[in-house]
């Protein structure tokens, strides 16, 4: 029995102004795979994430062209130029990662963890006191998921760029996010913390059946991580199957 469809993106474009950075992407990803997404630096990954992520909205279709869309857990969430209603409700099952880890400096990594619930409240707490004691045990169970619990109340500017990007992880967690997306993830980390979070990544995709789509510079860690690699260049998907498939010469012609 094939897995359902978890995200299919069907014929998006985006440009801005002249510049046309996804020209006619089209794939789709079944619940529980892990996927790699590589291209040089400006073939549109960051691109193609944000607007997985609802973040940007996709071009209309041109004049009788096919149908363009993105489709979550089988709901749009861009249709023809636009994010759908649909999205904001869909937005607490999405766990986006960033490269820059997007911490609140000044606050606890707990505190940071329970912001990953907002989504799903809705009454937003005015102050910490506010997140129950449920909530802030399930904030400390991700932290832990993700080894630096010993650091929950420490701020997220005392930590490392990999204890950041953890914690980045573990906000996904609480949110029970169903598909990760992580843009570059490891891009800023030393290759011992890189490989901590591609490990963590796995594991969640492995033991908890997260999807994962996860852009990286670095072929070796798709090569290693991901048994599907989907490759961009100038903003169109030219490879998608098999990562083991990759061979040395197509990955020179893609940097
Ligand atoms: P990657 O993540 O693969 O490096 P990006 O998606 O960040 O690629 O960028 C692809 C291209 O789109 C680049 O040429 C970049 O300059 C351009 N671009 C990205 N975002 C914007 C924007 N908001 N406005 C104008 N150009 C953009
Ligand atoms: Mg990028």
């Amino acid at each position: 029995m094939k897995a359902e469809p978890i995200l299919v993106v069907r014929h998006v474009s985006k440009s801005f102004g002249n510049c046309q950075v996804l020209d006619d992407v089209s794939f789709s990803l079944s619940r529980g795979e892990m996927v790699g997404l590589i291209g040089a630096s400006g073939s549109g990954k960051s691109t193609l994430i944000r607007t997985i992520a609802a973040l940007t909205p996709i071009d209309r279709e041109k004049d009788k062209g096919a149908p363009c869309s993105i489709h979550l857990f089988d709901q749009a969430i861009q249709k023809n130029g636009c994010v759908t209603r649909a999205a904001a409700g869909l937005r607490s099952r999405v766990g986006v990662v960033f490269q820059q880890f997007n911490l609140v400096p000044r606050l606890s990594l707990l505190m940071n963890v329970c912001l990953g619930l907002l989504g799903r409240m809705s009454v937003i707490p005015a102050t910490f006191g506010y997140f129950t004691q449920d909530q802030k045990v399930s904030a400390m169970t991700a932290l832990k998921r993700v080894g630096i619990a010993e650091h929950a109340l420490k701020r997220g500017s005392q930590l490392s760029g990999g204890q950041q990007q953890r914690a980045a992880i573990a906000r996904t967690l609480v949110q029970n996010a169903e598909i990760i997306i992580a843009d570059e993830p490891i891009a800023s980390l030393d290759p011992s913390s890189a490989r901590r979070v591609m490990d963590i990544l796995a594991d969640l995709n492995k033991r908890d059946n997260i999807t994962v789509l996860v852009s990286l510079h670095q072929v070796e860690y798709a090569m290693r991580y991901c048994p599907r690699t989907i490759a961009l260049k100038g903003g169109k998907i030219i490879y998608d199957g098999p990562s083991s498939a990759l061979t040395p010469e197509f990955l020179s012609a893609l940097y």
